[in-house]
């Protein structure tokens, strides 16, 4: 069978899939007996499945389609360039224009005092790469105590052994036994799920100021860096309280610890500005990149150094031992360059802030006023909607937490759109060139979704 071949019926692909085929992050055996969905094709914001049947995506594939799917502006220069130099690398005093040209359109979209990027091919990577370049950092300015990296609980930076680490999943730290020596994790800014027993005001400080005790009480002297998402997205679409990233910000500006920002879901206009940081009006040393960069056409990932980290890590002369053989890949730079000229060329990021951010936004709000919501928040286009059993009593929790998400989001899929649940909120992240009237049918699908989740519920006693 070949790769393209839809004329097979979708049970055929899903038994040679359940033989062949291990999943990210799946129970394969309850999956191998179930028979994945089929995806054969989309365009703009719709998926296509084997079964004909079109599938609002409102998730942007993995939170990284934001130029929406099937735009031959890449697959032209793609091809373009697959047919000039499909590849080489960039090791051993070499480089080639399509990494030159991408290189100085990143130093153009980030903040002034970023003009460097290192290559790879995944958020994961990247933060593999962040964990060597903060620890090399810091023994080339001399302070080779500091070696520390502080995280957040319920925060994600990737599968590999640093992203992982870095990470404050547990569930995937009890596999693999990680976290790697000095990690080290502080609380999240989750004021809906752990925080409500004070105003989001008071809670944004009280859990900033985590990052603080943390420092002090390890020493200034041994602490590298913090590394955050600036709204946590596997973790639940966690927004965190207004007064989180100013106190942070303050924080970080009387310590002298270096502050990864992880962009790499809100990155590339997904808050609505370039980069999530400048949302915030925080100031990363290393911003971490990958899935909006090429909006997922290709792998293609990275680490925008600001000229501080670039100045320390040139400092002894000698070589930065890391590197990969797709770093800079040239097709994967000529699809990022396509896709950065999309982005800029139908003005999607100033899109998100002005004009379908809001709209949505607005419409999505209101869901939380439906029985089985106790919150719903958006920003950019991102947003999460909180199941609970009892609306009056919004701490409290479903017996079998994640249960009535999954059941959600399988209600959602039968109703043609594609919501996330990560234990019980439902999230969504859609494509940047979403419509008005797409944005109606998502918020009309939910609504739907919602009332038959609520339905079931009711029906077999969760609420
Ligand atoms: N960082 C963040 C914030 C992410 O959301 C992800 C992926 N969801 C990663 C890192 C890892 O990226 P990848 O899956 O490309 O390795």
């Amino acid at each position: 069978m070949t790769a393209h071949s839809n004329i097979y019926p979708t049970k055929a692909l899903q038994e040679l899939d359940a033989a062949h085929h291990w999943h990210p992050f799946s129970d394969m055996k309850s999956l191998n007996a179930e028979g994945s969905r089929v995806i054969t094709s989309a365009d703009g914001v719709w998926l296509t499945d084997s079964n004909g049947n079109k599938i609002l995506d409102g998730m942007a594939g993995l939170w990284c389609v934001q130029v929406g799917h099937g735009r031959s502006e890449i697959t032209e220069a793609v091809t373009k360039q697959m047919n000039e130099l499909a590849y080489y690398n960039t090791f051993f005093k070499t480089t080639h224009p399509p990494a030159i040209a991408l290189s100085e359109k990143l130093a153009k979209l980030a903040p002034d005092h970023i003009n460097t990027v290192f290559y790879c091919s995944s958020g994961s990577e990247a933060n593999d790469t962040v964990f060597r370049m903060v620890r090399t950092y810091w023994d080339k300015m001399g302070k080779r105590d500091k070696k520390v990296i502080i995280g957040r609980w319920n925060g994600y930076h990737g599968s590999t052994l640093a992203g992982t680490s870095l990470g404050g999943m547990k569930a995937m730290h009890a596999q693999g036994d990680l976290p790697v020596s000095g990690v080290h994790h502080i609380d999240q800014p989750y004021w809906f799920g752990e925080g409500q027993d004070m105003s989001p005001e008071n809670f944004g400080v009280h859990v900033a100021r985590k990052l603080e005790e943390a420092i002090d009480q390890i020493g200034e002297d041994k602490v590298a860096a913090f590394i955050a998402e600036p709204i946590q997205g596997a973790g639940g679409v966690i927004i965190p309280p207004e007064t989180y990233w100013p106190e942070v910000k303050r924080i970080l500006e009387e310590r002298d610890i270096l502050f990864v920002s992880d962009e790499v879901i809100c990155g590339f206009g997904r808050l609505g500005e370039w980069f999530g940081s400048s949302y915030y009006g925080v100031k990363p040393d290393l911003m971490p990149i990958a899935k909006g960069l090429t909006s997922g056409y290709l792998p293609m990932g990275g680490v925008l150094v600001s000229d501080r980290v670039v100045e320390g890590l040139m400092l002894a002369g000698d070589d930065f031992n890391h590197g990969y053989t797709y770093s800079g890949h040239p097709v994967c730079a000529a699809a990022a360059l396509a896709n950065l000229e999309i982005i800029e060329r139908d003005g999607l990021v100033d899109r998100v802030k002005t004009d379908i951010g809001p709209y949505l936004k607005e419409r999505w709000l209101k869901l939380g006023e439906h029985e089985l919501v106790g919150e719903a928040r958006m920003t950019g286009l991102v947003g999460a909607l909180e199941l609970v059993p009892d609306k009056k009593n919004p701490t409290k929790k479903f017996s079998d937490v994640g249960v009535p998400g999954t059941l959600c989001r399988d209600v959602s899929f039968e109703h043609g759109m594609v919501m996330r649940a990560v234990r019980d909120s439902m999230i969504i992240s859609p494509p940047l060139v979403l419509s008005h009237e797409e944005a109606d049918h998502l918020v009309a699908t939910a609504e739907k979704t919602l009332n038959d989740t609520y339905r079931i519920l009711k029906r077999d006693g969760w609420m």
